[in-house]
Formats: structure tokens, sequence, C-alpha cells
């Protein structure tokens, strides 16, 4: 099955089944090193496991996974929110997801000149030959992952999502 049909089916029963009042929705927590930033009821998350993505709906069996950097979406009655996940981990209960991410951000709140800026000086200390030492040139290969991840995603998803008031400042679109 291509992973488009597998989205189809899962995005179609919970939102049929809540209509018939058998299912309840999962509560979604996705944490940061530095915030709290989402909480919420869920009809379906999506996250970026090792092997794929992949969908949680209520009652899913317990589950510890790895992620690895991608988007996450949280879908409600229909409407979805996304997320960028710089790696990290997810535990699953039927009744609550818990994202424990190195770095997350709703794509809404990406500032993209800030995204811009950090890509631009990850670039330039990569491209200045030996690094000093192993640690910075890792930090500075993850600052460029991290920037990347997020001005992709505001390119693929922002345009399907209205922007959170205030969290656009700056930026230059
Ligand atoms: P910068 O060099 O701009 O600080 P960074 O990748 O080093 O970027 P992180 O350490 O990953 O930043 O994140 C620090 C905090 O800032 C986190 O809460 C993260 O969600 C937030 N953050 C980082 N970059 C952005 C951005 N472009 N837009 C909005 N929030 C961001």
């Amino acid at each position: 099955m291509c992973s488009s049909d597998l989205w189809n089916k899962l995005s179609v029963w919970p939102s049929l089944a809540r209509q018939k009042g058998s299912i309840m929705p999962i509560r979604c927590e996705i944490v940061s090193q530095d915030r709290m930033v989402y909480e919420g009821d869920a009809d379906m998350v999506v996250v970026p496991g090792e092997s794929g993505q992949m969908g949680i709906l209520p009652n899913h069996a317990p589950l510890l996974s790895t992620l690895k950097y991608g988007i996450l979406t949280v879908r409600t009655k229909g409407v979805d929110e996304y997320f960028t996940i710089a790696g990290g981990f997810v535990e699953v209960q039927p009744d609550i997801i818990t994202v424990m991410a190195d770095a997350a951000e709703n794509v809404r709140e990406i500032d993209i000149s800030r995204a811009e800026d950090a890509r631009h000086r990850a670039e330039q200390f990569l491209k200045e030959g030996p690094p000093p030492d192993t640690d910075s040139y890792l930090a500075m290969e993850a600052a460029l992952r991290r920037s990347n991840l997020r001005l992709e995603a505001v390119q693929r998803f922002r345009r399907s999502q209205s922007r959170i008031p205030g969290s656009d400042q700056g930026e230059r679109e």
C-alpha cells in the first residue's frame, strides 16, 4: 500500500468513528528541551519514526520509539497542524502521546529570517575548512539540519495553515 493510500484510510476512520460516538480523541503533548510546544486532543497524530511516518490513533498499543528529523502532524476534527521535530522520542499510551523532541516548533511560529540566518552561519562555518574540533563541527552540522528542516517545512506546509498572530515578526516572504 502506498503511503498516500495509508494516509487516506487512517484519515477517514477516526472522524467517522467520532461522529458515531464510538471513539475518544487521544491527548497529545509535544515537549522540547526548553518549552511545551503543544498540548491538546487529537483524532490522529503522525510522527516521523525512524522507519518512516507512523500514524497513531486513539487506543494505540503502548509504544516507545525514537524520532528522526521530520514533520509531525496533529489532526483534530479534520484540521491538520504541522510541527517540525528535530529528533527525539515518542511514548504512546492508549490515551496519550508524549513527544520529547530535541527541538520542535509549530510550522506557523517559525521565524524565517532567523532560520535563514542560522543556515547562513552554519554554511559559512562548514565552508571554512577543517573545523577546530569535532564537537563544534557536529553542532554546526546539526544547526544546518535544523534550519533546513524549518525552511523546507514553511515552504511545504505554511500555505495550508494560517499564521500564529505575532509569530512572523521580521519575516521576508
Ligand atoms: P538559532 O541559532 O536561531 O537560535 P537554533 O537551531 O540553534 O537556531 P534551537 O537551539 O534549535 O535554535 O532552538 C532554541 C529555541 O528557539 C527552541 O525553542 C526553538 O523552537 C526556537 N527556534 C529556533 N529557531 C527558530 C525559528 N527559526 N523560528 C522560531 N523558533 C525557533
